[in-house]
């Protein structure tokens, strides 16, 4: 099969790529890495009149810390997530969860906003960001906003981004002193996308969890907070009975459907063996 026609425009800035779009009447999607864009039109499961290229807007890259936290530009690479020593220093777990997303080849080129734009439930970047608490910075015709993680996420790859507005970087908060991270995904051969994966956040206080945020992927139609499972944990030390109470309470959080390579009962006690591995490497880190 081959794409329907369409036309591409190289966007200069940022002011540029939203002229180019409103010009198109909303017929334009945004093309970033093109590892999902370039798919989808060759199936024809897109077929907008015009590709409007963001990739070399310099509004969008960049790596930044200051007080506020880490600042990723939508146009990081997987790959720059993966080597940056910012990324390495304040938000690991994402650089954890790089080394499961596809392969080198396509880490080099898709980018990290274009993988949350797209908001394939099945994604390890969208979990992560929502355990972490980000914020996403829009750019639109109307003006900018900020949007919170748990607002972000609104159903099967449908994301707050409106047409025609851009998300330019994302915010990773600074995390408080002392908290622990750990991501981890269970999948039939590395590269493939995930059965069940974890995001996984703890701030430790005097031998108890004081706060926990937990999310996982690959188990509903957005990233899926396990909020049961948090209350569950909050206060408590993390003892072998607080993860055993944890894993029990994901029946309440997590309602994975059947599908054709694995029925939602399977999901559900994957989700609760690799939320179990999690927690005890985690709990041997807080003694
Ligand atoms: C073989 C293969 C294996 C893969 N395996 C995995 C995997 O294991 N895990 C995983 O998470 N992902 C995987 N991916 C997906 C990949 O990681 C990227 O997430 C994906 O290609 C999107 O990034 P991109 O930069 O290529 O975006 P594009 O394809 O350019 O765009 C994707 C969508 O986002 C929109 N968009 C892009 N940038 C912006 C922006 N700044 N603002 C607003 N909208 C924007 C586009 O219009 C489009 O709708 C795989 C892809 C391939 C081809």
């Amino acid at each position: 099969m081959k794409p329907s026609p369409f036309g591409y425009r190289l966007a200069e800035s940022l002011e540029h790529a939203l002229e180019l779009h409103s010009e198109s009447a909303g017929d334009a999607i945004w093309l970033a890495g093109g590892h999902s864009v370039v798919p989808s039109l060759a199936l024809r499961l897109q077929a907008p009149a015009v590709l409007v290229d963001i990739s070399r807007l310099p509004e969008l890259s960049g790596i930044t810390y200051d007080d506020c936290g880490l600042r990723i530009g939508a146009l990081t690479r997987h790959a720059e997530i993966l080597s940056h020593p910012l990324v390495a220093s304040h938000a690991p777990m994402l650089v954890e969860a790089a080394r499961f997303v596809a392969h080198p080849a396509i880490r080099n080129r898709a980018t990290f906003g274009g993988n949350l734009a797209l908001a394939d439930p099945a994604s390890e970047f969208p979990a992560v960001v929502r355990c972490l608490g980000a914020v996403f910075d829009i750019v639109g015709p109307e003006g900018e906003r900020e949007v919170s993680a748990e607002d972000f996420f609104l159903d099967l790859y449908t994301t707050a981004i409106e047409p025609g507005e851009i998300l330019r970087s994302i915010l990773i908060p600074s995390a408080p002193l002392g908290t622990l991270t750990a991501f981890d995904e269970l999948a039939r051969r590395h590269g493939d996308f995930a059965m069940v994966g974890t995001a996984v956040r703890i701030v430790p206080r005097a031998g108890a969890i004081e706060d926990v945020g937990i999310c996982f992927h690959s188990v509903g139609a957005t990233p899926m907070r396990a909020r049961a499972a948090e209350e569950l944990l909050r206060g408590r030390p993390l003892d072998r009975a607080a993860i055993r109470s944890a894993q029990e309470a994901l029946s309440l959080d997590l309602d994975p459907m059947d599908d054709p390579t694995l029925s939602g009962a399977t999901r559900l006690h994957l989700a609760r063996v690799l939320l179990g591995r999690i927690l005890a490497r985690l709990a041997e880190q807080m003694d």
